[in-house]
């Protein structure tokens, strides 16, 4: 159910903060001490003493809510309809009265706050990459930056504002990734496959050339479909819940409208949290999205 009282009561808000903030007892954000008492209150937000450095702090000190405009009911839907709706900037801005440039500038501090998905294989593993057009949206345009040199033809580049970006889909875990990189290279295909649990880890790619390394390293057993020759499907080896899950991270992508390949990273992080948080009730979801940005 969509949490109402947390975007309509600032103190609604701040208690849900500290529940989640303080879920093991108050720290100092400091010197990490857990020697606090409660000292008074910041308008509606709790405030401590830190009785081993002496500073007092409040319930949005160091963290990304602290010396914003936005109230914590405002940041928190924002968060909400961001995450669990799919809500493009100007939506929000148009909701909640406020101005463009505010609005994203929230949204990117959240999303960058956001940790890396960290990546460990049980496998099988679906690996295949995708194109995104992501330009530099909002950045200054190098003059020379548009020049395709010596890229590849028919696939995207990073300074060719179209970076790729991979999609894993672990099956032993049903983990799913969605991860950009520079470039679509044999370096970063190892990185992305080096965690993992078994000896040899199958993989399941297409026919793309940068994968090929693997098959002559035991460490994996490769196996590949071949799209051209209107293969797609042989039983076990299909790279289809890859291909799908691509299609939705690039529908999360659309409705912000050209994304900056700088900021395809939170982006994408953000794409990870709301896979986390789907189904899980309203209260729940917030609570969910606020600890992975604190
Ligand atoms: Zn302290």
């Amino acid at each position: 159910m969509f949490p109402v009282s947390r975007f309509v009561s600032e103190s609604a808000a701040a208690d849900l903060l500290r529940q989640v903030r303080w879920c093991d007892g108050v720290e100092c954000p400091r010197c990490r001490s857990d020697l606090t008492v409660r000292n008074g209150s910041y308008r509606v937000y709790q405030r401590y003493l830190c009785k081993n450095c002496g500073r007092t702090f409040n319930d949005k000190t160091g963290t990304i809510f602290a010396h914003s405009k936005l109230s914590l009911k405002e940041w928190y839907f924002t968060i909400y309809l961001f995450l669990r709706f799919n809500t493009s900037i100007r939506q929000i801005e148009a909701e909640l009265d406020l101005s463009y440039k505010t609005v994203r500038r929230r949204v990117e501090r959240f999303a960058r706050a956001l940790d890396a998905p960290s990546i460990t294989l049980s496998g099988p593993v679906e690996i295949d990459e995708v194109y995104v057009s992501a330009g530099l949206k909002g950045c200054e345009r190098d003059q020379a930056s548009r020049s395709r040199g010596l890229s590849t033809r028919g696939r995207g580049t990073y300074d060719g504002d179209k970076p790729p970006v991979f999609t894993l889909v672990d099956r032993g875990s049903n983990e799913r990734y969605v991860v950009p990189a520079k470039s679509a290279d044999e370096s970063t295909i190892r990185l992305l496959l080096a965690d993992r649990h078994q000896e040899s880890l199958t993989v399941y790619t297409d026919g793309f050339r940068a994968y090929d390394p693997l098959e002559e390293d035991d460490a994996f057993t490769r196996k590949y479909v071949v799209h051209s020759n209107g293969e797609y499907a042989d039983d076990d080896i299909h790279i289809n819940t890859c291909e799908s899950h691509a299609s939705l991270a690039r529908r999360w992508i659309s409705p912000h409208r050209g994304v900056s390949k700088t900021k395809l990273t939170p982006y994408l992080r953000a794409f990870q949290l709301r896979r986390e948080l789907f189904r899980k009730p309203g209260d729940e979801a917030l609570k969910h999205a606020l600890n992975a940005a604190l």
